[in-house]
């Protein structure tokens, strides 16, 4: 039992579902442009998107403080014009490693859930026009929304439909086969980048159609066999 300098530090942990038990979160990691037509919006040449699986998937992280959960009301977060919604499919790990292989990769995993990896988007075109990390336009407060944890261990990852509504509009929807990088390969090579521990969550992704959300907005996100998430955004 430490004794704190300051008030001790919360930990964040996620709801799983059909279960009161929680699910620490250590990191959040996410992969950027995943999905072909989601990387040809965002401006990727069709010579580099046929080429993308040569290369290595774009990792960012999130802090865990910017979890929030299915129901919340999302505070339209500052300095920013465009904020946007990417629904995506979440792979929370029970144990990790480094250096893990593909083979070996589900065994590490815990559950699913349906995600929303909220964005900046007019400050990370304006980071990637000049050059400079993508931290603030990822990293705010409740920037990584979260379904309750389907619990599967070990398991593959759900295949069928990804789709996200705003205000009962439905304005994504792909299939999770049309991954660039399925899941067992996502956790492979971040596992060579970052030693990966139990309570890890990665978002996988979005696909095509992603677009800015206003005050007043309310969002729906569905995953075929996982928990649906739902949260609003609020002045
Ligand atoms: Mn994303």
């Amino acid at each position: 039992m430490s004794i704190w300098v300051i008030p001790e530090v919360e930990i964040v942990s996620a709801e799983v579902f059909g279960t009161k038990a929680r699910f620490p979160v250590h990191r959040i990691y996410c992969v950027g442009r995943n999905y072909a037509d989601h990387a040809r919006e965002m401006g990727m040449s069709e010579q580099d998107i046929a080429k993308q699986r040569e290369g290595t998937p774009t990792f960012f992280m999130k802090p865990a403080s910017a979890l929030s959960q299915t129901g919340a009301a999302v505070r339209y977060p500052s300095a920013t014009n465009s904020l946007h919604f990417e629904a995506e499919l979440v792979v929370a790990l029970r144990s990790g490693g480094k250096d893990i292989s593909v083979e070996s990769a589900l065994s590490h995993v815990y559950g699913y859930a349906a995600g929303n990896d909220l964005t900046r988007r007019d400050l990370q075109a304006a980071c990637k026009k000049a050059g400079l990390p993508w931290d603030i336009a990822k990293v705010f407060e409740q920037a990584a929304v979260l379904a309750p944890i389907a619990p599967m261990p070990g398991q593959a990852p759900p295949v069928g439909e990804i789709a996200l509504w705003v205000n009962d509009v439905r304005r994504q929807h792909a299939t999770l086969a049309q991954m660039v990088w399925p899941v067992a390969e996502i956790i492979s090579l971040l596992s060579g980048f970052f030693t990966l521990r139990a309570g890890d969550l990665i978002y996988t992704g979005t696909p095509a159609g992603v677009d800015a959300l206003l005050p007043g907005d309310q969002v729906r996100i569905a995953v075929e066999r996982l928990p649906e998430l739902h949260h609003s955004v609020v002045d």
